[in-house]
């Protein structure tokens, strides 16, 4: 890949030429031929799945809590199933809920990177 050009931080918009983005005002393209810059665009893509993951584990920690807490409502049973005192199994019913919500997120919600090629343009070494 030779022709990488300039890209658009914001918007990951690519041209040809130096400039500003013409979607996003004022905003001046970064020169893809510069290594630094390659870096800079994978940190960023790198940074929003590390954003998007903290929030996954939140909202399923606030998830497992809730649901679990609906499960001892609607089916009290449920918080006697394994020989432990009322509590433990509570949490554990948390804990396992939580994950269970963790997995299905990880799986479903995922952050479309903003520079998929820059990837390729390092493996690919300086062209
Ligand atoms: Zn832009």
């Amino acid at each position: 890949m030779s022709n990488v050009g300039f890209v658009c931080p914001e918007c990951g918009h690519r041209a040809q030429e130096a400039g500003t983005c013409p979607t996003c005002q004022d905003e001046a393209l970064l020169d893809c031929t510069r290594p630094d810059v390659l870096q800079l665009l994978m940190e960023m893509d790198q940074r929003r799945r590390d954003r998007l993951e903290g929030w996954t584990r939140i909202g399923s920690v606030l998830l497992g809590i809730v649901l679990a807490i609906l499960l001892v409502i609607v089916f009290p049973p449920i918080s006697g199933l394994l020989p432990l005192p009322r509590f433990m199994n509570v949490v554990l019913l948390m804990v396992g809920v939580g994950g269970g919500c963790y997995f299905l997120l990880t799986r479903l919600i995922r952050v479309r990177p903003r520079f998929p090629w820059v990837e390729d343009v390092v493996a690919g070494g300086p062209s």
